[in-house]
């Protein structure tokens, strides 16, 4: 097939890229190339910049509750284009249509969270501050807000972002993953079609080029970002220095603690979708598994014999539970850290190196991996694989394990498996992570409630989405009143107090 041409999306108009530069978008399970991305020069990028402050005056002082109409009707045509969105993720994500599906319908849950913008967005009013004054606080969008994700949830992610910026009266330019970037042009489509007016939501794909003329765009108000942490890092910096507001959002490295008191059978169901759906590429998989007493004895033989009948196939059939690794470079990666473990005296317990899926020997399968007797200070332990590798470390007891899970440096996401409630209690309350599952192996948040981690998780103060969504994208102003009829006569020169 030949590879066709993805552009940008500017004004309400696919733009040629025009930089001459270009990346392969691949089919990870056929392992061809399907597409190439236009990479952005920072031209290309005050282009889309232009075209969302352009648009902003406007688009700002519509009424949140016609914005709202707006967003509503791109809810409708979400869930129309649901099957079509996710189909475009796995064919170039690799994930299997099925999970693909779920990740739309949690940014869906987005959407509809951003439809109750103008409850989100009334303030505070307080009669009588002193006599015949009134003071209010409201919230006004920033301007023009720039968001840059990862390969992994090419629709969720984006949409963590700018339905929320959006509806609260923000214009936006949404710099996708070059690895999986045709989704976004489905949805830019269908923002147009809800009426969203041209230059309120624009696409530019692109590099570190791209990513560095937003840092630095003088009219790009704020960042939010996801990917990994040592970019996460660089955009807080770099964004925070050119006088950004910033939220970066990186890694991960989530632990499941199982106490011996735990249902087996359901931890293990649980393990096998946390570790190996989305072949381990989700910043909330579960990649630690921390197994107290004797659980490990129990576990670990039963998560193996599980492996041996993961359906690892192209992820467009519908029976797949676990597609390909996204990418060539992905597949060494993962496969160096398995040798790694190996070298450094893990047990490898099930190898899921060299696996081929008959018809499709280019593409980039394995199956899951499981290690065994894994240290704290091995580099299969202390880093982020992000593949379907399962480590498991053995504790003594309930607080070794939180000792542990506290000390790493990454606080995204935990499990705790138990049926014992004062454990659960003291877990979610002692525990340094964001956000903190009790029998709930991926306890990702609701649209309303916020996503982000601890620690070298998240740079920044506020988590994606939610009400804190709603403040990154706004900020604050305070109006104070009287009218003249309640203003004393003669110039005061103290400190106005309530009088
Ligand atoms: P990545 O950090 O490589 O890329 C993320 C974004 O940054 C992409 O848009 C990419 O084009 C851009 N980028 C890459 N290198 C850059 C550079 N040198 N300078 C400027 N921009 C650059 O991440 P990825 O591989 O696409 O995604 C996987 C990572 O994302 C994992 O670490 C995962 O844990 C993390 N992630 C975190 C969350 C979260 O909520 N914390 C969610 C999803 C993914």
């Amino acid at each position: 097939m030949t590879p066709s041409n993805i552009d940008h999306y500017i004004n309400g108009q696919i733009i040629s890229g025009a930089s001459g530069r270009q990346q392969d978008v691949y089919n990870p399970a056929s392992g061809e190339v399907t597409g190439r991305v236009s990479l952005a020069s920072s031209d290309e990028v005050s282009l889309a910049v232009a075209a969302a402050q352009a648009a902003f005056p406007a688009w700002s002082a519509m009424p949140p509750i016609r914005r709202a109409r707006l967003m509503n009707n791109f809810l409708g045509l979400l869930n129309k284009n649901k099957d079509a969105l996710a189909r475009a993720i796995t064919l170039e994500h690799g994930k299997v249509f099925t999970d693909a599906v779920g990740e739309v319908e949690r940014g869906i849950d987005i959407v509809e969270f951003a439809c109750g913008i103008p409850q989100l967005l009334k303030g505070d009013y307080t009669e009588q501050v002193s006599t015949g004054i009134d003071n209010w606080t409201l919230r006004q969008p920033l301007g023009v807000v720039a968001g840059i994700t990862p390969f992994n949830f090419p629709v969720m992610v984006p949409m963590w972002m700018f339905p929320v910026a959006i509806a609260a009266g923000n214009t936006f330019v949404l710099k996708p993953s070059p690895t999986d970037p045709s989704a976004s042009m489905m949805y830019a489509d269908l923002m147009k079609q809800a009426g969203f007016p041209d230059g309120v939501f624009n696409v530019v794909h692109g590099d570190k080029v791209a990513v560095d003329a937003l840092l630095v765009h003088p009219d790009v108000k704020a960042i939010s970002f996801v990917g990994s942490t040592p970019i996460a890092n660089y955009i807080y910096e770099t964004g925070a220095h050119h006088g950004k507001r910033v939220q970066a959002l990186g890694g991960a490295k989530n632990h499941m603690l199982v106490m011996p008191d735990a249902d087996l059978e359901k931890t293990v169901d649980a393990l096998m979708g946390a570790a190996y759906g989305s072949a381990g590429e989700r910043c909330m998989a579960i990649s630690v598994a921390t197994l107290v007493g004797d659980v490990a004895d129990k576990i670990v033989p039963m998560i193996a014999e599980r492996l041996k009948s993961l359906k690892v196939k192209n992820g467009i059939e519908l029976d797949a539970e676990m597609g390909p690794i996204v990418s060539a470079a992905a597949h060494a990666r993962i496969t160096d850290y398995i040798a790694s473990g190996v070298e450094d005296g893990a047990t490898l317990v099930t190898d899921g190196r060299g696996l081929t899926v008959p018809g499709h020997e280019k593409g980039f399968f394995m199956g899951g991996t499981l290690f065994d007797n894994v240290t704290s200070e091995m580099k299969i332990y202390k880093e982020e694989i992000f593949g379907p590798v399962l480590v498991c470390v053995r504790v003594a007891n309930f607080a070794e394990g939180l000792d542990l899970i506290n000390a790493h440096e990454f606080g995204n996401g935990v499990s705790l498996f138990t049926r014992d409630g004062n454990a659960a209690r003291e877990f979610a309350r002692r525990v340094q992570v964001g956000m903190v599952g009790v029998n709930v192996p991926i306890p990702v948040p609701m649209a309303w409630h916020g996503f982000g981690g601890w620690k070298k998780s998240l740079f920044g103060d506020m988590h994606a989405y939610g009400e804190e969504g709603v403040r990154f994208y706004t900020k604050q102003k305070s109006v104070m009143q009287r009218w003249p009829e309640s203003i004393a006569k003669g110039a005061e020169f103290t400190m106005p107090v309530a009088r």
